[in-house]
């Protein structure tokens, strides 16, 4: 591609994109397709082209096929998952890392790269409160787990585990609540130790950690032999935005040499917000911490960072010295901290960003997002046809219950139909684009689930979403009084 034609593409690309922002509250949030559907619109069915075409042509038409079949996470009436919409300055930056394409596996192959990744991961530890004095980023807050997992299992096992692997010495176990994302099973899995290695603890009514359950279950593993290897305590879960008792778990573990591992990779960044639960400043504790720039920073994806109190504890989990690299050891070689060889750019949009807004900026955000959620949470308490459940950071919890069964709530054919009921009702948001739920499982019963992590969220879209659901709700219920008028 030639100097001009890759201007006048470039100039052309970025009027669609600032098009497609401005008008984004006035689209869906989703087309609510099939599969197949979207196959047939973008021809997806097609075989390798044999022979090229022209760019322009090209991405006139795959902006336009993007812009009419994708979900906007960063659409204001998105409340699904914990998946934030890309900060414009993100974006750019994006585009500027990939024109300057530094390998960031070495200081030697990204001189500026390397040094703005470090100042990034210096920034995020200052941001949350955290004393670094290592970390990295890598592709979201499942790595950043796993690398946190993997530095535990490298400091804590008595043997060589990375040469012997872990059957050359006692069964690890590792410590997480009920309510811990499913990374740790993957991490587990990936680690050698398999998933029998996790201990699952209980949890109160508050959907925190039972702590007397943790430490007779620790105790109990040590009678048998075992080697308790790492606790786990969540800094804001998925489900409900439930944190663990920290600063408890982090005095467990220092008693008993346990590694204490935060998974902040949702609420970390809360901390920079005075509405933040206290018990979140209990991260400062740990030995670890996963956080998400690509949530509650609004960074692209992807992007989550992994920050260690002893920096060398990622050199012992990930540092070899293969004769063909000649990095040096007075520089910072990211090829030595993580799992990964080539390493891309992606600090780029996250700095660029905390310069941009700076620490109150953020810390404005993220407390208006948790505000916007407390403001839901009202809303849905106000109305006659939804049952609030609960409200943590900034996630709310709740479900339609049609007026007349209100009143036998509890009764098991009632609770099946109101499962039933809320499943088809979040099916049918996710199909008609006005707004996007997921959905939790609290204390065995379907709800349906909104977060906020948007900057572009307003209170007007908060309280429009109450009638959008209960309206849905109200003529699902018809529709399947209908069916099975028992
Ligand atoms: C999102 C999330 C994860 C997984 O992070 P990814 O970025 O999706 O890999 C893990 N734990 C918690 C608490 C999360 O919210």
């Amino acid at each position: 591609m030639e100097s001009d034609e890759f201007r006048r593409l470039g100039h052309d690309l970025i009027d669609r994109i600032a098009a497609l922002y401005d008008s984004l509250s006035e689209r869906p949030v989703t087309p609510g397709e099939s599969p197949s559907d979207v196959r047939g619109a973008l021809g997806l069915d097609a075989s390798l082209p044999e022979v090229g075409c022209a760019p322009g042509p090209l991405l006139e038409r795959v902006t336009r096929d993007l812009i009419d079949h994708s979900l906007f996470n960063g659409h204001p009436r998105f409340f699904g998952y914990i998946t934030a919409g890309p900060a414009p300055i993100g974006i750019l930056g994006d585009l500027l890392a990939s024109a300057v394409n530094p390998n960031l596996g070495s200081f030697l192959l990204s001189p500026a790269g390397t040094e703005i990744e470090a100042q990034t991961v210096r920034w995020i530890a200052e941001l949350i409160g955290f004393p670094a004095d290592g970390g990295l980023l890598v592709s979201g807050g499942n790595m950043a787990n796993l690398v946190g997992l993997l530095a535990a299992r490298a400091a804590k096992a008595d043997w060589d585990v990375r040469a012997e692997g872990v059957d050359g010495g006692r069964r690890m176990t590792v410590y997480a609540s009920a309510e811990t994302h499913t990374w740790i099973q993957k991490a587990t899995d990936l680690a050698g130790l398999g998933t029998r290695a996790i201990r699952w603890i209980g949890t109160d009514q508050n959907q925190r950690m039972d702590m007397v359950a943790l430490r007779e279950r620790i105790d109990a593993d040590r009678a048998a032999g075992h080697l308790p290897l790492m606790v786990v305590g969540t800094g804001g879960s998925v489900s409900t935005g439930a944190v663990d008792p920290l600063p408890e778990i982090a005095e467990l573990c220092r008693e008993l040499d346990l590694w204490f591992h935060v998974d902040g990779a949702y609420g970390g960044f809360a901390t920079a917000s005075p509405d933040a639960p206290v018990e979140l400043r209990g991260l400062a504790l740990a030995d670890s911490v996963a956080v998400d720039p690509h949530k509650w920073l609004y960074a692209p994806l992807e992007a989550g960072c992994v920050l260690v109190r002893e920096a060398n504890t990622l050199t012992d989990a990930f540092s070899y010295h293969p004769p063909y690299y000649h990095f040096g050891e007075s520089a910072l070689n990211y090829v030595d901290c993580g799992p990964q060889n080539s390493r891309g750019f992606r600090a780029l949009k996250v700095w660029l960003a905390l310069r941009q807004a700076g620490r109150r900026g953020y810390a404005d955000m993220i407390t208006e997002d948790m505000a916007l959620s407390r403001a839901l949470t009202r809303a849905c308490q106000a109305h006659a046809e939804l049952a609030s459940y609960t409200q943590g950071l900034s996630i709310s919890t709740f479900r339609y219950v049609p007026v007349d069964l209100a009143a036998r709530v509890g009764e098991p054919a009632v609770e099946e139909y109101l499962d039933d009921l809320n499943r088809a009702v979040q099916a049918e948001l996710e199909r008609g684009g006005r707004a996007f739920v997921s959905n939790a499982v609290i204390d065995g019963r379907y709800v349906l689930r909104a977060c906020i992590v948007n900057f572009r969220t307003t209170r007007s879209d908060v309280e429009a979403l109450p009638n959008i659901v209960a309206s849905t709700g109200r003529s699902i219920d018809a529709a399947m009084r209908m069916e099975r008028p028992s």
